[in-house]
């Protein structure tokens, strides 16, 4: 190891493998995360709160279109998908997949496998056949819970290559799925399911979570994660998301995403919060009326969903009054500083950064509610952690990035307790994952003066032009600050003279034409800003960037058609990104 010292963030080194101690005292060696989120309630006064209050898309037009489940409502219905899946022969360890809009019976399905000790891993409702196959054989499926009309669609025409499926639990059974063998009416099983209580007595180091990640730099992998994660997901949800009992808490993300299970699901319910769950799509107007109506606490988005609201336009944003909303977090992808201000000037909320990955199944660096915010960090590690950024390593032998401003791979001190135990079928990739104690995370950042960390970029899209290392972030944010910018995403193109040179795709707000007097206009507020060197040299523009279906810019996929490449896995692109 280099002789410099990581930096230092550390409120008792020990702080988390004592509280997961503390956890197995308490429970006599039993860890398990539904006990934690559910069960660990029953007994206090959070018993009769409300645990899920689900908006039905029909919302606001139907009166019946609230419906509300408390702790111990929960938990019953818990119990009996946990003694509906006991009888059907289910083990511990055995995988159950979710492919279901968001409606309360997804939670259920959830916490109940989670109860038995059955792995759960949820897909993303919106995927195709391919990549529902693909995830499905990998992880072993052998419980799928879902709705006959996505079921019909989606896995009927992969359903011979699932040797390991033996149970399809689906909710809306319209009869028609009579003739396939293995399809049970999830309602029907419920509602004769055995209430009684029942948990299976989990470790700390039983499997519980298997994720898949976004696919936005190769083929998504999937990320395990043990039981013991919920005592990271509970006390992170509350430093970094400030989390209380009986907050109506409504995270954005879908369940089929790793931040819609670790703080949609587990982290709120743990914290004794009301989760709010919207089944309907994104909509403007929707969002605006829900934060009002159901006065959030406590909003957990990302900056995609945030530009879209921008794009909606200033009016409709000024039109309500959140001034209800305690905290606003944002993750998934750099929140330009420009988001922030449009945030602060329209809706008058702040909106706080906050940086993690799949592999790390919960918050590492965040904004607190305590913390000054800088427009452009991500904030600072959660306490306990040890976060470091690292400038090389060869050999075991490692150079950390001691200085300010100093360039360096995100690295996390191994062992917290959500870190991932693996990636399914790549020991070699997980193994790689590693240097020494530390976690590698592919993403670059640099650290201020007084600890805050800012995004540089992931490894792969950093651009090498004229010596210098750039951070697309740092790009796309100035572009972004041009009026007639509203999303953009730089790469690299190869360049005899500079090694690459930066080219920008850029989508202009509604009312922007799209001339060369424009793209001239734009060209020269980034060299002002940022200085010939690092200022795009050709700007294209772009009706919409290609994003995973969590919202991540693909800047490979920009890079592969623009030189001609092969264009990888591309089971996440979202679909209204079409063929070039
Ligand atoms: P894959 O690993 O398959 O390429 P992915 O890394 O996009 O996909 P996720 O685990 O869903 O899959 O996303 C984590 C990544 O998202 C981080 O490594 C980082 O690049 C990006 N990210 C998340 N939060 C932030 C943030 N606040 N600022 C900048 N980047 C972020
Ligand atoms: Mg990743």
């Amino acid at each position: 190891m280099g002789s410099a010292k990581p930096f230092q963030n550390i409120v008792g080194k020990e702080f988390w493998s004592n509280e997961v101690t503390q956890l197995m005292h308490d429970n006599h060696g039993v860890v398990n995360i539904c006990q934690e989120a559910i069960d660990r309630h029953l007994t206090g006064p959070l018993r009769h709160a409300v645990a899920i209050r689900y908006i039905d898309p029909s919302w606001p037009k139907n009166p019946q279109s609230i419906q509300e489940m408390t702790y111990q409502e929960l938990a019953t219905e818990s119990y009996k998908m946990a003694n509906a899946l006991k009888s059907l022969g289910v083990k511990k360890g055995d995988v159950l997949f979710t492919l279901s809009p968001r409606i309360p019976e997804l939670y259920i399905a959830a916490m109940g496998a989670l109860r038995m000790g059955v792995v759960f891993s949820p897909l993303f409702s919106a995927f195709g056949p391919e990549p529902i196959l693909a995830r499905m054989k990998k992880g072993k499926g052998k419980i799928l819970f879902s709705s006959a009309s996505l079921f019909r669609k989606k896995v009927l025409p992969i359903l011979g290559s699932l040797p390991f499926l033996e149970h399809i639990l689906l909710i809306d059974d319209d009869g028609s799925l009579e003739d396939i063998k293995k399809a049970i009416n999830f309602r029907d099983l419920i509602r004769t399911a055995d209430p009684s209580p029942i948990l299976e007595p989990t470790s700390p180091d039983d499997v519980a979570l298997l994720h898949f990640t976004s696919g936005t730099t190769g083929e998504p992998k999937g990320a395990v994660h043990v039981h013991q994660a919920v005592v990271y997901h509970k006390i992170s949800g509350r430093f970094a998301l400030d989390l209380r009992p009986q907050d109506v808490f409504w995270c954005t993300a879908d369940p089929g995403w790793v931040t819609g299970t670790s703080y949609g699901i587990i982290s709120p319910l743990c914290n004794g919060a009301t989760l709010l769950i919207d089944g309907a799509e994104f909509n403007p107007a929707r969002w605006y009326e829900i934060l009002k109506t159901f006065k959030v606490d406590v909003w957990y988005t990302a900056p995609t969903a945030m530009r879209m609201l921008m794009r909606a336009g200033d009016d409709l944003a000024k039109s309500y009054n959140f001034s209800h909303v305690r905290f606003v977090a944002s993750v998934g992808e750099p929140l330009n500083p420009e988001v922030i201000e449009w945030a602060q000037e329209n809706l008058h909320l702040s909106l706080h950064d906050n940086w993690w990955q799949t592999e790390t199944g919960g918050i590492i660096i965040c904004n607190d509610s305590g913390l000054d915010l800088r427009p452009g960090s991500m904030g600072r590690p959660v306490p306990g952690l040890e976060v470091a950024l690292i400038k090389a390593h060869q050999g075991g032998k490692i150079t950390f990035a001691t200085e300010p401003g100093e360039q360096g791979e995100i690295a996390i001190r191994k062992n917290w307790p959500s870190m991932f135990k693996g990636y399914l079928d790549n020991p070699e990739r997980y193994a790689k994952s590693f240097v020494g104690d530390w976690y590698l995370s592919g993403d670059v950042a640099k650290r201020d003066n007084d600890g805050y960390f800012w995004f540089v970029g992931r490894q792969d899209d950093v651009i090498k032009t004229s010596g210098h290392l750039i951070g697309p972030f740092e790009v796309e944010s100035i572009l972004m600050e041009h009026p007639a910018v509203l999303e953009s995403a730089v790469i690299g193109i190869p360049d005899p003279v500079a090694g690459e040179m930066i080219k920008a795709f850029v989508v202009l707000k509604k009312g922007f034409a799209s001339t060369q007097e424009q793209k001239l206009n734009i060209l020269s507020h980034a060299r002002i800003h940022l200085g010939v060197a690092i200022a795009p040299r050709e700007i294209q523009f772009i009706d919409n960037l290609p994003k995973t279906r969590s919202g991540k810019i693909m800047r490979r996929l920009l890079k592969a058609r623009e030189l001609g490449l092969p264009e990888g896995d591309l089971s996440t692109l979202e679909s209204n990104y079409g063929a070039p």
